[in-house]
């Protein structure tokens, strides 16, 4: 069954790639350019090969709060909302340059959860979406933290990832984070841990295995990547949890390496 799912992982055609904030950013809150160009180096050679991509990238928030000179990620709403909107900014300023640099376009779409809820929304973004990709366009997707305090609250991009993959009917989601696996307990506080790479089936004893945040300047953290597997074994989405530290492992990934968790879909 492995073999076959790394196998169905190599014919992906449609790619949705997510990358969070405790990823794009160094410890301090700064931008790592160095991985975002390699990001956009390889998203960019996955499309010469003729595969869809779309990027669910964060790190507004965590960029905006730096630029604001907040110490750590901010504690009121509002705050939240005024770092997304300058940060936002600024993240796809880079994103613009550095896939510009390898001849792509790119395209903001920013949207909250009633944007996936039956009704014309849901088709406005599809369509766009679909169109976007029809023109060969790389959509960079964040949550539309500015106009929406759930998204900020209660949501996060692990989620909206999966129904933006789940929306388009997408191959693949491959979740880049600072673990570079599902693991059968936390390796930071188990050394014995072990690294699970298939799940067939994503059940409740796998959504029990969630556990702590990542960075000061980030949110989620395992719990809600196994939530975003669910979303995606239910919609027929195969899901990668995938080291992000170097985004060369999404290559790997897709040329049929033993890397990372991948999950199954229905
Ligand atoms: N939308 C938030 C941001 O851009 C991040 C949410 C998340 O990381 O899940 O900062």
């Amino acid at each position: 069954m492995e073999n076959q799912i790394r196998k169905k992982i190599q014919n992906s055609k449609r790619i949705v790639i997510k990358v969070g904030t405790s990823t794009l950013t160094y410890a301090n809150g700064n931008l790592n350019f160095s991985l975002m160009n390699k990001l956009a180096w390889i998203m960019s050679d996955l499309i010469n090969q003729g595969k869809e991509v779309i990027l669910v990238s964060s790190g507004a928030i965590g960029v905006g709060s730096k630029k604001l000179n907040f110490k750590t990620r901010p504690t009121e709403i509002r705050e939240k909302q005024a770092a997304a909107a300058v940060g936002q900014v600024q993240l796809m300023h880079i994103y613009q340059n550095f896939l510009g640099e390898y001849g792509q376009s790119v395209a903001q779409i920013l949207l909250t959860k009633d944007d996936f809820k039956e009704g014309e929304r849901k088709t406005n973004t599809n369509n766009t979406l679909e169109t976007l990709l029809s023109f060969g366009v790389v959509p960079i997707i964040n949550a539309n933290d500015t106009i929406s305090t759930f998204e900020i609250e209660f949501s996060d991009n692990d989620r909206l990832s999966a129904s933006v993959a789940s929306l388009l009917k997408a191959d693949l989601l491959i979740i880049l984070t600072d673990i570079d696996a599902l693991y059968t307990a936390n390796p930071k506080t188990h050394p014995e841990a072990k690294r699970i790479p298939y799940v067939e089936k994503v059940t409740d004893e796998i959504l029990g295995m969630g556990g702590e945040k990542g960075s000061e300047f980030s949110v989620g953290g395992m719990e809600t990547k196994l939530l975003a597997a669910r979303e995606c074994y239910d919609n027929g989405v195969m899901m990668a949890i995938l080291d992000g530290s170097n985004p060369s492992f999404i290559g790997d990934l897709i040329s049929g390496e033993d890397i990372g968790t991948v999950f199954d879909c229905k």
